[in-house]
């Protein structure tokens, strides 16, 4: 079976942990700061940030730019829930504006239509891989004094306009689960160009306390402060040293994940069922995902029964995502239901994930295209 992502660990990674694991710090130790600096540096961002894993980083975020009860934050529907949990987290309220029904990228006229006078900020996905419009985030952002976050824990590499996501937004949080473009196992990290925003977010992972263990070694003291409350949303050095030789593959990996979605767009051209997504043009997309649009009614089937004969022809897919504002959480919590976010609930309907990942063989694509050319040609 061909999953639909999955790791690429090597003899280098192995190294490295195993190393960490006989070093001085299994945790909060050099390799934490060297992760952080080297992520930060790959995106063009001054500060890292990193924590135990991206629905952390997201929380973190939110904590930094003091979200609160009252306060609303404008999400994209077609997300992974964390997005908006981390809003809910804080006392917040998440309120989803809808995607473009072409990219399944956050609008930013549904965004700024989506603003209220209790709105302190936008949350953009960079969905599969590729980069919102992050100009027109931006406008929209500057214009009601909002804060402005990416979400891009599909993006990591990715660019817009010559500009690589890290850069782009106030904060961009990453993820480093295993099906992200590199791993620590669990992991997240935030890069930023705000310093007072990184010092909030470092005390945020550690309990709210002023003073780090080394501060506090190196002052020979044991007086800290709690100024805040926070959590123990820390990452271990073992993750870190892990994620630090994962980094150094990461060109590679991105290039594999680019000839492969090369290769699927060529195959699935002739194919009038299956449609890849939009791409905005100005854009390097990562391809976190390779999601299809299928007409299941032109197939005379549904989307149940492909996943199940895709499935015994050996290849995994996946659905990314159920619209957040549908799950019965939300509808309880945030009376959000159907009809409030049409594209993304449209989209929803016919979207499936294909196997896409740095490992995959030229066989393992051929299978996947032969096997969707069978079943949706
Ligand atoms: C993976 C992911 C997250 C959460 O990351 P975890 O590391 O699993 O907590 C958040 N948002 C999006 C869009 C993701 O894909």
């Amino acid at each position: 079976m061909i999953p639909y992502g999955r790791q690429d660990i090597g003899q280098d990674e192995i190294q490295a942990v195993t190393e960490a694991l006989t070093s001085d710090f299994l945790t909060t130790g050099p390799k934490v700061a060297e992760f952080e600096e080297a992520v930060a540096a790959y995106c063009g961002a001054p500060y890292g940030v990193a924590v135990c894993n991206g629905t952390a980083a997201l929380h973190a975020a939110m904590h930094a730019l003091g979200i609160g009860p009252g306060d609303e934050v404008v999400v994209p529907p077609l997300t992974f829930a964390a997005t908006a949990n981390c809003v809910l987290y804080q006392g917040g309220t998440p309120v989803f504006a809808d995607v473009d029904p072409d990219t399944l990228l956050l609008d930013p006229d549904k965004a700024e239509a989506a603003v209220t006078p209790r709105t302190k900020a936008i949350i953009g996905v960079d969905y599969a891989g590729q980069p919102c419009d992050w100009d027109a985030l931006r406008a929209v952002a500057d214009r009601h004094g909002l804060a402005l976050v990416a979400d891009a824990c599909h993006a990591l590499g990715a660019e817009y306009k010559g500009r690589r996501v890290g850069t782009l937004a106030d904060m961009s949080v990453f993820s480093f689960h295993p099906v992200k473009h590199i791993t620590t196992g669990e992991g997240g990290m935030i890069v930023t160009g705000d310093s007072a925003l990184a010092e909030r977010m470092r005390r945020f992972r550690s309990h709210g306390i002023t003073a780090t263990p080394e501060q506090r070694e190196s002052a020979g003291t044991w007086y800290y402060e709690m100024t805040e409350l926070g959590f123990n949303y820390r990452i271990t050095d073992i993750q870190c040293a892990l994620g630090l030789a994962q980094l150094k593959r990461l060109d590679g990996f991105l290039a594999r994940r680019r000839e492969v979605a090369a290769r699927y767009d060529a195959a699935f051209s002739r194919l009038p069922a299956v449609s890849p997504l939009g791409c905005g043009g100005e854009v390097s997309h990562a391809y976190h995902l390779y999601v299809v649009r299928v007409d299941f009614q032109s197939l005379g089937t549904d989307r149940k029964r492909l996943f199940k004969d895709l499935r015994e022809a050996g290849v995994g897919t996946n659905v990314h995502y159920i619209p957040v504002h549908l799950h019965p959480y939300c509808r309880h919590r945030l009376g959000t239901g159907p009809g409030d976010c049409p594209a993304a609930e449209e989209a929803y309907e016919r979207i499936l994930s294909l196997p896409m990942f740095p490992a995959m063989t030229d066989r393992d694509v051929e299978d996947v295209i032969k096997a969707v050319k069978r079943l949706a040609g």
